[in-house]
Order: structure tokens, then sequence, then C-alpha cells
């Protein structure tokens, strides 16, 4: 058994490789999804087809009504989702609301926990933008919670309060750093997450050993073997996660994070692959902040003064753009090899054009599955 730093070590260096991974997994999945994925693009079109954040949005760009946080407002919201926002605590309050038109930080964070909730946001996700998709989920949310005092679909005191009880303060499981485990994992997740454990019964989740990819890099003069661990993939509604030499949260986070694909809102269907992959990236680092989990370093800042751990944009475009094949300089995604130095590439207008290969190119390889190989019977995806 490895000792204490070199394990951290180890994981440290996975876990990067993985990012990575997360990122290539996708892309793959991506492009399978255009394709045809029939079965969630059905399921995505009994969706009310109205635009939420474009077109629909009405002009003026916010109408949070109320005072702020004057001296004596009690601050009670309890979730780390919720506690200290504002907008969140003076709805709390009783003295505000987030209506139709509403924007920002405070509408995506009611809009992440609605998703949490159950109540997914199918056509432009939790874009930070409160317009007709979002109004139809809150009062979703209201009706099924029965919550009757607010204004319909608004978001007013009796709906903060309901989701600020959901999604409350409360440590992980201590097994949480432990070597995977799948009913230690589930503990994770069942804690803040019961409805996507649910929902898992309606996908094809495997879980396996390791994700390792054949790829090859481009060194200047020609390919040399670049073989790629990863921690999740994608396909539609099939996920695959990694387990092998992963603790269960970070299981947890790969399987919230491959959930987000495989309930990717419509909208991200027609976009270059890079723009979902930082959708899911920054949904997984918001959440992992809130609920206690580690999140990925390279995706989030710390404040020198308070140590407070921050989604950092930055960070995850440029973990974005540092995938092989995704850069400014050379635009789109390398898909395969063309002689011996030449590379194929799908452009983001959905063209694929021939290039000469310049070092750093990598192209993808035969994605192996390493032992063991578990289908998850849907009757195990219960909290
Ligand atoms: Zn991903």
């Amino acid at each position: 058994m490895l000792a204490g730093p070199q394990l951290t070590a180890l994981q440290r260096t996975i876990g990067n490789q993985a990012l990575i991974r997360l990122l290539k997994g996708h892309d793959r999945a991506e492009r399978r999804f255009n394709v045809g994925d029939s079965a969630q693009h059905a399921l995505l079109e009994q969706e009310e087809s109205t635009p939420d954040s474009e077109g629909a949005r009405r002009s003026d760009p916010g109408n949070v009504s109320g005072i702020g946080d004057e001296l004596g407002v009690q601050r009670t919201l309890a979730s780390p989702r919720f506690a200290g926002d504002p907008t969140l605590e003076s709805i709390h309050e009783g003295t505000s609301t987030l209506s139709e038109g509403s924007e920002g930080a405070p509408v995506r964070k009611v809009q992440h926990a609605i998703h949490d909730a159950g109540i997914l946001f199918s056509s432009f996700g939790t874009d930070s933008s409160f317009g007709r998709q979002t109004r139809q989920r809150v009062l979703q949310f209201q009706s099924s919670h029965g919550i009757t005092t607010d204004p319909r679909g608004e978001v007013g005191q009796g709906t903060i309060n309901e989701l600020d009880g959901m999604f409350p303060n409360v440590a992980l499981p201590t097994t949480a750093g432990d070597p995977y485990g799948f009913s230690e994992m589930k503990d994770v997740l069942c804690q803040w997450n019961a409805p996507l454990i649910n929902d898992l019964q309606s996908l094809t989740v495997k879980i396996v050993g390791g994700l390792q990819w054949a790829d090859e890099e481009f060194d200047g003069t020609g390919w040399v073997p670049n073989p790629m661990l990863g921690a999740g993939e994608t396909a539609g509604t099939n996920i695959i996660v990694a387990t092998n030499g992963f603790t269960n949260e970070e299981v947890a986070r790969s399987l919230y994070h491959e959930y987000q694909h495989a309930r990717s809102p419509r909208a991200y269907r027609s976009q270059p692959w890079a723009e979902e992959e930082t959708r899911v990236f920054e949904m997984e680092t918001y959440w992992a902040i809130e609920r206690g989990i580690t999140p990925d370093p390279t995706l989030t800042t710390t404040d020198p003064d308070t140590g407070e751990v921050e989604m950092d944009t930055a960070g995850v475009e440029s973990t974005v753009q540092s995938y092989p094949g995704v850069d400014a300089a050379n635009p789109g995604e390398v898909i395969g090899k063309v002689g011996t130095n030449q590379v194929q590439v799908a452009l983001p207008n959905g063209s694929i054009i021939t290039r000469n290969a310049v070092a750093g190119d990598s192209v993808p390889g035969p994605r192996q599955i390493l032992p063991p190989e578990v289908a998850v019977p849907s009757s195990d995806w219960v909290c």
C-alpha cells in the first residue's frame, strides 16, 4: 500500500489525466450525438419548444425588486447553495422575488437547485436567465411541493425556503474519501441528489475499472504513443465511469458530470462540444464546491484572504481549450490521421478539412475498458 503523500500524488496525476479524459470522452460522445440519439431526442421533443434565454426574454435586464441587505435583516438561509447571496436572502426575507426577466447568479443558483431536485431545464440548461422555461419549471416545482404562498411562477419566500431545506448543510459520509465502493459512492450522491440516482434507472450505466485510450501525439516529425486514462464517458444515454484509483467522492463527481451530458439541454446539441463541456464543468464545479466535494483544482480559484474556493470561468475555458486539437491557432477538433503527416479536422461549423499535422496534435485511438466491468442493474439505482 502506498504511503499517504505518494497516494495523494498519484491521485492528483490520475485526476489531471482524468480531467482531460472527461473532455475527450465527451468529445467522442458528442460526435455520436449528432449521428442520431433518437431516444434522448424523442424525450426532449416532448418538452415545450418555447425559447427560454433566446427570443422570449424581456428587454429589461432584471426585475429583482425590494431592498437589499440593510442592517437588521436576519440571514437565515442555511443551504451552502444559497446562504449569503444578498438577493436570495432578501427573497427569504420576503422583500423580493425572482421572476421572468431576472438574470444573474441568483437565477442560476435557483435553476441549478431545481435541476438537482429532478426538474430539468431541457431546452437551455441552467443559463442564469429567467425565461419562459424557467417560469414553467418554477411552476412545476411549486405545484409538486404544494407551494401556494408565492406568486405563480416566481421565486418567492415559499419557493426559496423549500429549496433551502432540500439541500442542507450536511457533511459528506465518513467513507467519502475511501477507495470506491458502489454503495459508499451512492451514499455521497443520495444526500443531495436522490433524483439523479433515481433517473439513472432510465439510463445505461456501466462501472468499470478504468478507461484508457491508445491516443497518439504528433511530436513535430512523427506520431508517438500518448495513452490516456479517463474518468468517464457518455454517448447518448450510455454512461461509463471509471473507478480504479478513485475515491467515492471522485467517482460521485464523475457520475454527476456524465449525468449532465446524458441529460444535456437541447440547445447544446447543435453547438460545438466545447460549449457543452464548459457547461458541464461549470455545473460540476459549482455543485462540488457547494456540496463540500473537493473540486478539480484547475477549475477553481481560492481567495487568498478568505480561503474561499470559487468556480473559475477562465480555468474552465483554458482546460477546455487545452484539449488536443482545440486551440485558437488551429481551430476544430482533430479526428484522425491522414497519411503520415496530415490530420483530418472537424471544424466548429461542421465541415471536415485536412491539414498538415502540427506538434501537439493528438489523434484518438481505440478505447479500452480495464476490468472489472459492471453493468449496473437499474434496480440498484435507489437511495
Ligand atoms: Zn464531459
